[in-house]
């Protein structure tokens, strides 16, 4: 495979500065000649003390969420301005837990993607289905609404700065992880998606992260498989001890 994976740790609402940091530190220690690619994203609280401390490392800076808008009356959000002013390079939109719990829709994301790419962001797109719509055979028709919306309005040349992460809803953060085959079958339909939008090309070079309760024991597996390029991790990004053999398997 010519793609690099990607290995990513969303530490969502979890860490005080100093645990931040202490984790920022030994994973810049312990990736340290890693050969795939890597990134955190903490909470916008935590990015000022863990920007330093990935500075130079093979380590990216990731944001979680981001606002619609450039600046003004936004009570609580964080724009892309702010992130950038703290380093950050990467930010992660769509995840389910925005999806679902802040009912952000597919046209809010795709106002977001599109003004994270005009500002230089990087984005990993997230899409996955929910339970009920997995069991009613609709994952993939999910998945492409989720994308088809999600990209739009973006041209081949910004799809270069955009990786997706397949994430099944009903194994996020539930210990119930999509078999290999089932996630590279999603995996295999969302590069013919990307090829049928933006050209052979463009299929062959996205890298598609698997999220959904990726662990140790069963990383390794899922990345063997020819769609799979990386993992968005959550509960075990969130020690050196998980996340680390996850990022350094192969
Ligand atoms: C996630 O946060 O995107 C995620 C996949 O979480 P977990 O690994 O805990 O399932």
């Amino acid at each position: 495979m010519s793609r690099t994976y990607y290995i990513a740790g969303n530490w969502k609402m979890h860490k005080t500065r100093a645990e931040a940091a202490e984790l920022a530190k030994a994973l810049v220690s312990q990736l340290k000649g890693g050969k795939h690619r890597y990134l955190v994203a903490p909470s916008f609280t935590l990015i000022e003390t863990v920007a330093p401390i990935v500075k130079g490392s093979n380590i990216r800076l990731g944001a979680q969420n981001m606002a619609c808008e450039e600046q003004g009356a936004h009570t609580g959000e964080v724009s892309v301005f702010q992130l950038k002013d703290l380093g950050v390079q990467t930010v992660i939109l769509g995840h389910s837990e925005r999806r679902h719990n802040y009912k952000e829709d597919d046209a809010l994301i795709n106002k977001k993607l599109k003004l994270a790419l005009k500002h230089g962001l990087e984005v990993i797109l997230c899409i996955g289905e929910l339970l009920e719509e997995r069991e009613a055979g609709k994952a993939e028709q999910v998945c492409e609404t989720q994308l088809v919306k999600g990209l739009e309005g973006v041209s081949a040349a910004e799809l270069a700065n955009i990786v997706i992460a397949y994430e099944p809803v009903w194994a996020i953060g539930t210990g119930k992880t999509a078999t290999p085959e089932d996630a590279d079958a999603i995996h295999a339909f969302v590069r013919k998606l990307i090829g049928k939008l933006y050209g052979a090309d463009a299929a062959e070079k996205i890298i598609i992260q698997y999220g959904g309760s990726v662990k140790p024991d069963n990383a390794a597996q899922l990345m063997a498989k020819e769609n799979i390029d990386g993992a968005l991790v959550g509960g075990a990004a969130l020690k050196p001890d998980t996340f680390v053999p996850i990022a350094l398997f192969g």
